[in-house]
């Protein structure tokens, strides 16, 4: 298992719309496996494959209380068939937006039709937590990220400030 650099907005492919998962091969569990490495490296609760530059339909998560046992959610071609429940608001964190919170309302309940690792088949309804970690991923597999839920003064503002950041850490990667 290999932890993958995870992109930083702002980055052309976290604004992609992700292709469709139609081979499900040994190539594809070990992207799943490095995601899952990846996500529990950084640490977050949710990663999507945009997020280390793959542009497919594939996201990892694990919304476990982190003393309890890993209990990771892999979906392929996840299809969000319901939501329900009333918007609710929560200060959301992303892996692609370090240091930045945003608030974010969502119904946080969710009937997601998605594909397992092998291709089978499943519907899940997830709740609360759960509702809105995968709903956040599937906005990734959408190209949309959270600062698109906030007014487009502060979204220019956290742009320009990951830009600068970029450029001033350049010399030292280089
Ligand atoms: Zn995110």
């Amino acid at each position: 298992m290999t932890i993958r650099p995870i992109l930083i907005a702002p980055h052309p492919t976290l604004r992609k719309k992700a292709t469709k998962v139609a081979t499900f091969d040994t190539e594809l569990q070990v992207l799943v496996e490095d995601m899952l490495e990846t996500m529990y490296d950084a640490p977050g609760i949710g990663l999507a494959a945009p997020q280390i530059g793959i542009s497919q339909q594939i996201l990892v998560m694990d919304c476990s209380d982190q003393a309890e046992a890993q209990n990771p959610v892999i979906m392929i071609n996840p299809h969000v068939r319901e939501k329900s429940g009333e918007l609710e608001p929560y200060d959301e964190g992303c892996l692609s937006l370090p240091e930045y919170e945003i608030t974010v309302e969502r119904q946080c309940r969710a009937t997601i039709d998605y594909q397992d690792v092998q291709g089978h088949a499943h519907s899940t309804t997830f709740e609360g937590l759960e509702a809105r970690c995968a709903l956040h991923e599937i906005d990734h597999l959408n190209g949309v990220m959270i600062i698109d839920y906030t007014s487009q003064l502060s979204r220019s503002r956290i742009l320009r400030e990951l830009r600068k950041k970029k450029t001033q850490e350049k010399p030292n990667n280089a």
